[in-house]
């Protein structure tokens, strides 16, 4: 069997992976909290994890890997952006785990076996707590439960943090309730009119964490093979689901592999992220006309690990392969996968060499066999080449409408004409404008 490697971040250091059972390969990664679009660096560990689980499948056949991604419904943000709007969290949800899965649809990421979502989860998330209570790890107080970090000897094994380093860096609230400072929340008090269950505490609320753990435990079982997510998620995220796993399970491991993706930055700025403000959404290089296989090859082109830079100079190289690519592969189908691109990515998923090797292919069915298990060439070479343009017509059929509403109907007359000499046709509808090919 073709020998796949991971780098770890528990041993730090790649190691070959061998899953528990060859029959049920596990996989967790820690979904979305969804109250808002995703941006095009939440979209990395998406199309990351969905490569991996397509080389697991691969390798281990395509019903021997059970891959679940949850959803946090559940959450302060959540609570606020509900309040803003006046209406009731689970319409917040609801909108953006839709946005979600169309904005990761695109970028040809399949969705996983099981999406658990957390208030589906809020019975076993209770009895974990219960547990872990009797188990001496965690302790009531003032309408909250804590787990006590002092009570693990092994808490801090993954994210190897100082002690001091990690009181700061998990900016844990020191509330006096706490018997240690670093102690974190596995259950807090709902106010009335705000969202919770009714549990021995009293009625609340999960903690972030607890919820993954909880997930797991029901949907996977005690260990699974591989756990992953974004490298900001190694402390405090995956150091307290490992802890509260752990002590649950009298010592048992969460993860038998800890696998993290690297930060996408804006071209000359920081890690994006909404608090920086320097965040461009999957939607709206969508609606700009990009096609979402040519992001998926944009994030795909630097090794999951490093750092990506995302500039339109990298999202224009990745089209300009992607054309060169589907031109290659024109209507083959049917072949097997080539080794060389196989083998890099059982190295530790290293897409930029699979990447090179996949442009060298030179039998047209070997390469588009080869594009699949990367989740690209996903359509017809005609189908990738008669959508060109889309995006721009897309946009001129907007101005059009703005010029429209200005009643600037010379404009839009001269673009019904621009778009007429194309062989597209608008037609005007109550519900906008749509347009078809003559
Ligand atoms: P969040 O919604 O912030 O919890 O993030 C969802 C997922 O996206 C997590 O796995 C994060 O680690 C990951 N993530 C967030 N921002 C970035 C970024 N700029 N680059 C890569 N991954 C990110
Ligand atoms: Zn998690």
């Amino acid at each position: 069997m073709t020998e796949i490697r991971l780098h770890d971040t528990m041993a730090r250091d790649k190691r070959a992976f061998a899953p528990a059972d060859p029959e049920r390969v596990t996989m967790y990664v820690c979904g979305p909290t969804v109250y808002n679009r995703a941006h095009i660096g939440n979209a990395r560990p998406a199309v990351v994890f969905d490569v991996l689980s397509r080389l697991l499948r691969h390798v281990y056949g395509a019903d021997k890997v059970v891959y679940a991604r949850n959803v946090t419904d559940v959450d302060d943000k959540i609570i606020d952006a509900a309040r803003a709007e006046g209406v009731e969290p689970a319409a917040i949800t609801r909108r953006y785990e839709d946005f979600y899965l169309a904005d990761m649809g695109a970028l040809g990421v399949r969705p996983p076996d099981v999406a658990p979502k957390a208030t589906e989860t809020v019975v076993e998330m209770v009895s974990m707590i219960a547990r872990l209570i009797e188990a001496g790890h965690a302790y009531e107080a003032d309408g909250h439960v804590l787990f006590h970090v002092p009570s693990d000897p092994d808490y801090g094994a993954l994210g190897r943090r100082d002690r001091e380093a990690m009181i700061a860096g998990a900016r844990v609230e020191v509330a006096s309730y706490k018997k240690d400072p670093a102690d974190f929340v596995l259950w807090k008090p709902s106010a009335q009119g705000v969202i919770g269950w009714d549990s021995p505490w009293g009625r609340g609320r999960p903690g972030w964490h607890i919820e993954c753990s909880a997930m797991i435990e029901r949907h996977l079982g005690r260990t699974i093979d591989i756990h992953g997510g974004g490298l900001d998620l190694i402390f405090p995220h995956h150091e307290n689901e490992l802890a509260q796993s752990r002590c649950a399970h009298q010592g048992t491991p969460l993860a038998r592999y800890w696998v993290h993706n690297g930060f996408l930055s804006m071209a000359g700025s920081e890690k994006m992220s909404k608090s920086l403000g320097n965040v461009v959404t999957v939607g709206e290089l969508l609606e700009q006309g990009h096609k979402g296989e040519t992001l998926r090859l944009a994030l795909l082109s630097a090794h999951y690990r490093q750092p990506l830079e995302w500039s339109d100079q990298l999202v224009a190289q990745s089209k300009a392969t992607l054309d060169r690519l589907y031109r290659a592969a024109g209507d083959a189908e049917g072949g097997d996968v080539d080794v060389g691109v196989l083998s890099a990515l059982c190295d530790d998923l290293n897409t930029p060499l699979a990447l090179s090797r996949l442009s060298a292919v030179e039998d047209p069915a070997v390469l588009r066999a080869s594009g699949r298990l990367l989740g690209l060439l996903a359509t017809s070479s005609s189908g990738w080449f008669q959508g060109e343009g889309d995006g721009r017509i897309d946009a001129l059929v907007a101005a059009r409408a703005e010029a429209k509403r200005d009643r600037d109907f010379a404009e839009a007359d001269r673009i019904r004409a621009e778009l007429a000499g194309e062989g597209i046709v608008l037609e005007d509808g109550p519900q906008g404008t749509t347009w078809r090919r003559a």
